[in-house]
């Protein structure tokens, strides 16, 4: 599973770096970046709930 994070529908609330902090980032404009690779087994729960909480539902994951 990976994350991607949709740069247009981002709109920088910082939530998903508040609940993954161990993949997710804020730059200096406060837009998410995401850890290069796939998410670890053990925070597979974390993200998708990270990602059901994004307001813009920007915060995607994915099948490898
Ligand atoms: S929670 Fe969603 S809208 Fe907010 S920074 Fe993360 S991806 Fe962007």
């Amino acid at each position: 599973m990976k994350i991607a994070v949709d740069p247009i529908g981002c709109r920088a609330h910082g939530l998903c770096a508040d609940l993954l902090p161990e993949l997710v980032r804020l730059d200096e404009w406060g837009y998410p970046v995401v850890a290069p690779g796939s998410v670890p087994p053990e925070l597979a729960a974390e993200a998708r709930r990270a990602a059901a909480a994004c307001p813009a539902l920007a915060l995607r994951l994915r099948a490898r």
